[in-house]
């Protein structure tokens, strides 16, 4: 079977350029929504001419001018948007409204994968305010795909590596401390932790499957749906010394969250749903609409949290 071609929107971002290296390593004809608002941005500009070198295609267009969406979209069969979503960083998801508009018009996309990639927002419906903005967003983004008949695919990626375990799962941080960590409660709440690069492979391992038409895909590599605790023991195990462990409960985390800037708000909110609630491991995957990835593509060989933590070292 001949692969989709594919167009990249938010191409330089955080997980979107790693999109793009994954597209290209599996053989798709790859191509990256160069926006003109990046202006004089050089690291971006520097990073797409790299891509470029590797083989992709740039395409101009802009947010801005619906028919630039709507001519880029026409050139390929599948669009994946990495567009921005962390409120500390940026967070455009609606905008995506515009590229859903596009998809529509053009007519001619096999698959769309919106910018999801971490908590499934249909699960979400009783988060907590202002944090839930974050899944309310994407999921007025699913409706619009699924009222104009746009072809899906959605990825919950679950906890990315760099945000989580370079934090030993605390908000804020990073890079694993040496010496001491605070526990959400009794730190026994499994959530589910995944290197990037991994997130970007299966996400591209699904666009021309049709095991994952219209389904949301859960990535959860087994070894890696950890404790905070667990975490911590791997971290100690490598550096060879225990750390000063103290904890917060519900509520003190709860109360610490009110009266901080509102972009930290969002995030605050997330940790509690995640390392609190369990809200990432404390349901069944249906196996229906609902498949997971490292039962999918076993091929995979996923980086264990192990082997994601060396890196600290
Ligand atoms: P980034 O903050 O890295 O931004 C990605 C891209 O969005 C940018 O490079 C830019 O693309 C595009 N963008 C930003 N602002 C605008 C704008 N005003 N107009 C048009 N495009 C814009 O995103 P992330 O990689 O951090 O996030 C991607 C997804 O991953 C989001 O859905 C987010 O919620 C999710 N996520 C999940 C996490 C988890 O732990 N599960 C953690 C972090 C993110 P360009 O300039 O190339 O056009």
């Amino acid at each position: 079977m001949e692969k989709s071609k594919v167009l990249i929107v938010g191409g330089t971002g955080y997980l979107g350029k790693r999109l793009v290296k994954a597209s290209l390593a599996q053989g798709h004809e790859t191509y990256i929504l160069h926006r003109s608002e990046i202006g004089v941005d050089i690291e971006k500009v520097q990073m797409l001419l790299s891509f470029k070198k590797q083989g992709a295609h740039l395409v101009s267009g802009s947010f801005s001018d619906q028919q630039s969406l709507v001519n880029a979209v026409k050139l390929v069969d599948v669009v994946i948007c990495a567009i921005s979503g962390v409120h500390i960083r940026s967070h455009q998801i609606l905008l995506q409204l515009k590229l859903v508009d596009a998809i529509k018009e053009a007519g001619n996309v096999k698959r769309f994968l919106p910018s999801e990639f971490g908590t499934d927002p249909a699960r979400m419906e009783h988060a907590l305010e202002p944090g839930r903005v974050t899944f309310d967003d994407k999921m007025v983004v699913r409706k619009a795909i699924q009222e104009a008949n746009i072809p899906f695919t959605y990825v919950s990626a679950n906890c990315f590596a760099g945000y989580f375990l370079g934090g030993l799962c605390q908000p804020g941080r990073i890079i694993p401390s040496r010496d001491s960590v605070f526990l959400f409660g009794d730190g026994n709440t499994k959530a589910i932790y995944v290197d990037e690069d991994d997130i970007a492979t299966y996400t591209i391992k699904t666009i021309d499957d049709p095991r994952a038409l219209n389904k949301t895909i859960y990535i959860r590599p087994p070894k890696n749906i950890l404790s905070q605790r667990e975490v911590v023991e791997i971290w100690e195990k490598l550096i060879g010394k225990d750390l000063h462990k103290s904890s917060i409960s519900e509520q003190e985390f709860l109360a610490s969250i009110e009266g901080r800037e509102y972009a930290e708000q969002v995030g605050l909110v997330h940790y509690y749903h995640v390392c609190y609630e369990g809200c990432l491991t404390n349901f069944k995957i249906d196996g229906k609409d609902e498949r997971e990835a490292s039962e999918l593509y076993p091929e995979v060989n996923y980086t264990s949290v192990e082997d994601y933590m060396r890196r600290y070292l």
